[in-house]
């Protein structure tokens, strides 16, 4: 029996992990921290659950996918339901306004609360954004690059074309809705990956498709449940998982690599190595030298985190809240331009109890905040963590008194996860860190490979999902066995 050996029990990890296994592989999981599910992962504290990262589940057809392969009903390990209203957005100006993917509910919303001349323009940029979204996925995201070539087939030029993948979002959301609002309500997805709407190219415009026309959902029982299902299934077909066991280097004779040594000192040979640390950090502190040890990777931002045990209802929160910063241009130029934390904010609350009621004590709510502040290169984040918190409670509402307890995670936090330079989002989603110019699955040492959100194809979920499917596939596409 081949052994592989994975570093890391994040999304990408444990799907790798999953696959490997199901195809006749014995796998070794090991994880430096004391869980599962990486960025994804759990608090718990005074009868309150958090989930610490991830709270949108978006586009489900590579979660779908993974289940399918592993011969599994995703039913039977995961209560999927759609979150409906998307999430509730509180402008600066005062407006409140319910996003759904329903879209006779958007179309009231929008004309409602903004006018109905927006309307058309909406269904137009929904239209084009779902003939973006199917083309682009398939041609340039669930794709085996082995070359730059690879990225310039006609097909895909074609489609640069027809689409204008690279023209500028912030540029093209005008010319189908005026109203300022609007044009932030569908270009602030960007920042799910750390990158500003302002810098992003028209292509990011299919995160805003998924959120707005395949929707938002939630599997009961919490974010945390997909890495635990899926570690179940690894297990379930012989995989092993070591927590609070850290790998200091992976093992390399000639240009192959044999396996890896643990913190410990001890060594584990296998004949395939996959790495699930963020690629930087890969490259600088687990493999032997090489040239993309000093590539000098444009990180993304990062995020400052507060879970807050609430002891009174909230009843103007939804389960996803957006509060839009009351000068939204300056908060983008602060936080990108000047690597500030900004003086007013743009920041996200989630109160996953409206779903799972469970997840606070009765008449409590589990207020969980993520406000994008800089990474480590900029701004410390520690520092004007209470002056953030300030505004949190002012733009919420929130009672001092109410705060049972409130857990703080900074962009050095997120650095211990392994996270180059404490970037919440792993590198950035520059065009030269996109696609066939992003880290390759494939490192420069035979049979080992990277997987998760800083290699091909991206951050998110979905991303590092399918980031092990391609490294599954060239595992096993090598060996001539499919999962
Ligand atoms: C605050 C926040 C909110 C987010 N929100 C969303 C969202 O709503 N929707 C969405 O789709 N995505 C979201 N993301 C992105 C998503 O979390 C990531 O894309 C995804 O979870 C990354 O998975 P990964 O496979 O790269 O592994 P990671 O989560 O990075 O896990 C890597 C694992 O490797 C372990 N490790 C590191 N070094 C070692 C070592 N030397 N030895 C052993 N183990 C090691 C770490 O402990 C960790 O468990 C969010 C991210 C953050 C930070």
């Amino acid at each position: 029996m081949r052994r592989a050996v994975i570093v890391g029990a994040g999304m990408g990890g444990l799907a790798t992990a999953a696959r490997l296994a199901k195809a006749g592989y014995e796998v070794l999981v090991f994880e430096a921290r004391d869980q599962i599910g990486g960025r994804l992962g759990e608090l718990r504290r005074d009868g309150y659950r958090f989930d610490t990262g991830p709270t949108l589940l978006m586009m489900l057809e590579p979660l779908e996918r993974l289940f399918k392969d592993l011969h599994r009903r995703l039913e039977d390990y995961l209560d999927l339901v759609l979150v409906d209203p998307s999430y509730r957005v509180y402008f600066g100006d005062g407006t409140v306004f319910d996003s759904s993917p329903n879209i006779a509910h958007m179309v009231r919303e929008i004309a409602h609360k903004i006018s109905p001349t927006e309307v058309p323009g909406y269904l137009r940029l929904m239209a084009d954004l779902s003939a973006m979204y199917h083309a682009v996925i398939p041609a340039f995201v669930r794709k085996q690059y082995y070359s730059l070539a690879d990225l310039f087939t006609p097909y895909q030029i074609s489609l640069l074309v027809r689409h204008r993948l690279l023209a500028k979002l912030w540029r093209r959301i005008p010319r189908y809705v005026r109203d300022p609002r609007l044009q932030m309500l569908f270009s602030f997805q960007t920042m799910y990956l750390g990158l500003s709407p302002k810098d992003a190219l028209w292509v990011y415009g299919v995160l805003t498709y998924m959120e707005s026309g395949e929707g938002v959902w939630y599997p009961r029982g919490g974010m945390h449940r997909i890495p635990q299902a899926i570690a179940q299934i690894a297990q379930e077909e012989g995989a092993r998982i070591y927590l609070n066991h850290r790998v200091s280097a992976v093992l390399v004779e000639g240009e192959r690599a044999v396996g890896i040594r643990l913190a410990t000192g001890e060594v584990v040979r296998a004949d395939v190595v996959v790495i699930n640390v963020d690629a930087p950090t890969a490259y600088r502190e687990l493999l032997p030298p090489t040239p993309y040890a000093r590539r000098a990777f444009r990180n993304s931002c990062s995020a400052l985190m507060f879970y807050i045990g609430y002891t009174e209802p909230l009843p103007h929160q939804l389960h996803h809240n957006v509060y839009f910063s009351r000068d939204f241009e300056q908060n983008l130029h602060e936080l990108f331009a000047q690597n500030r934390v900004p003086s007013d904010p743009s920041f996200y609350t989630c109160l996953s109890n409206r779903t799972d009621p469970t997840d606070a004590p009765a008449g409590c709510e589990n207020l969980y905040v993520l406000v994008p502040v800089p990474n480590l290169t900029g701004e410390d984040a520690r520092v004007a963590a209470p002056c953030v918190l300030e505004t949190v409670i002012e733009r919420v509402g929130l009672k001092r008194e109410r705060m049972q307890f409130v857990e703080t995670l900074t962009p050095h936090d997120w650095q211990a996860l392994g996270l180059w330079q404490g970037a919440a989002f792993g590198i950035a989603h520059t065009f030269f860190q996109s696609t066939a110019f992003r880290p390759s699955v494939q490192t420069p040492f035979r049979n080992c490979y990277l997987v998760g959100a800083s290699t091909q194809p991206g951050n998110g979920i979905p991303m590092t999902l399918i980031s092990a499917e391609l490294v599954a596939e060239r595992v096993l596409g090598k060996e001539g066995r499919k999962a």
